[in-house]
């Protein structure tokens, strides 16, 4: 019978309690600044257009522990020819993020990412570059030493 009793005091005091959970997709919880997204190629202005921070060296490919990452240097220039990450396979250790000595990659908190193919989750350098974002961030980027 006490035990009858604590089970019901529980259940009351849930039921006057607000949910700690929400009602996704309409509403949605703030992701906290470190929370780990989607990777962004990083780009930085040099006069004419934006190029990107990543000088191909493949450092983060070697070290990434899923093997997703494929990067390839163009022929004369310090660029990526092919830069490309295959989310199907990505656990977001951010390692890649962490030992690019370019800082040429940074995470984002961009979560919501849907698709029904395997290759609809391989990015490439252009949509890594997240340029809406990009922009929305240029502030951010703009006052950090460019390499
Ligand atoms: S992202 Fe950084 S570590 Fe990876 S290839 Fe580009 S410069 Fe090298
Ligand atoms: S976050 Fe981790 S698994 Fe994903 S690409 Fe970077 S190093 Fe690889």
């Amino acid at each position: 019978m006490i035990g009858l009793i604590k089970g019901l005091k529980t259940t009351l005091k849930a039921f006057f309690t607000r949910p700690v959970t929400v009602m996704y997709p309409y509403h949605k919880m703030e992701v906290a600044p470190r929370g780990q997204g989607l990777i962004r190629l990083r780009m930085k202005e040099t006069g004419d257009k934006p190029v990107y921070k990543c000088v191909a060296c493949g450092i983060c490919a070697k070290n990434c522990p899923q093997h997703c990452i494929t990067v390839e240097k163009k022929e004369d220039e310090k660029q990526p020819l092919v830069y490309s990450v295959n989310y199907s396979m990505c656990i977001f250790c951010r390692i890649c993020i962490d030992s690019c000595p370019f800082g040429a990659l940074e995470q984002t908190q961009e979560y919501e990412w849907v698709g029904e193919t395997r290759d609809y989750f391989i990015r490439d350098k252009e949509a890594l570059a997240m340029d809406e974002v990009f922009h929305e961030a240029g502030q951010v980027n703009d006052s950090e030493e460019e390499v």
